[in-house]
């Protein structure tokens, strides 16, 4: 890592990552801790409610780790971790919904998540490649290389912002299809929001820190302008 004093630039995100991490740690804890009344497991509630959305054609999977729930479009698969799958609780629930929410999108051709798959290999290339450019430009005192490698970084940038509206935007449909079954109290359905608002804000909390490294680069390349 580069160091000078523009590095403090990092601090806020970094700072905003740290907290955001805890909240949805404590959250998913304090919820995956309290069971819903209706007692159907995860899996189950989201495959009946995707059914109900004319959603059939899904895969719905256990995978390893803890918070590790993801939505595969190009499998139509959703997985849930060892906390999700097969547990009835307010945090199981939130988080299954959550992924059923971007099953949905898929369904119904929601634009920015087919954006965001599209730009997924790109981006991971894209992440790994971007400081070392940029270090080889302030290597070789070469201004081009230096805009190449802020560029590339803008993309991986791009992508964090668009990732923001399309987690809102599965959360906004968990809790639409969490309310709509019938099958939760009001009480449930706030633990809910409160594990999925937390969770949202790991992904402002990554914008943030992509967004500041962006500046700092910038900044850095900037201050070569002799
Ligand atoms: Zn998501």
């Amino acid at each position: 890592m580069y160091f000078d004093g523009t590095i403090l630039l990092l601090l806020p995100g970094l700072l905003l990552g740290l907290w955001a991490q805890a909240r949805v740690k404590s959250a998913f804890e304090k919820f995956s801790k309290v069971r819903t009344g209706r007692g159907i497991p995860a899996q189950e509630l989201v495959r009946q409610m995707l059914s109900r959305q004319g959603v059939v054609d899904i895969t719905i999977a256990p995978t390893q780790g803890t918070l590790s729930d993801h939505y595969d479009p190009s499998s139509n698969t959703l997985r849930l971790s060892q906390g999700v799958y097969g547990s009835d609780s307010v945090a199981a629930v939130g988080v299954a919904a959550h992924e059923a929410g971007h099953a949905l999108q898929k369904e119904q051709g929601y634009a920015l998540l087919s954006l965001r798959s599209v730009m997924v290999p790109v981006v991971n290339i894209g992440s790994n490649l971007a400081w070392p450019i940029f270090f080889l430009g302030i290597l070789f005192s070469w201004k081009p290389l230096m805009y190449a490698g802020i560029a590339v970084f803008a993309a991986v940038v791009l992508f964090s912002l668009i990732t923001l509206p399309v987690e809102f935007d599965a959360s906004r449909r968990a809790n639409l299809m969490l309310t709509e079954s019938g099958y939760f109290t009001q009480e449930e359905l706030d633990g809910v929001r409160k594990v999925l608002n937390a969770a949202a804000l790991t992904y402002v909390a990554s914008f943030v820190s992509a967004a500041l490294q962006l500046v700092r680069l910038i900044l850095i390349a900037r201050r070569r302008n002799d």
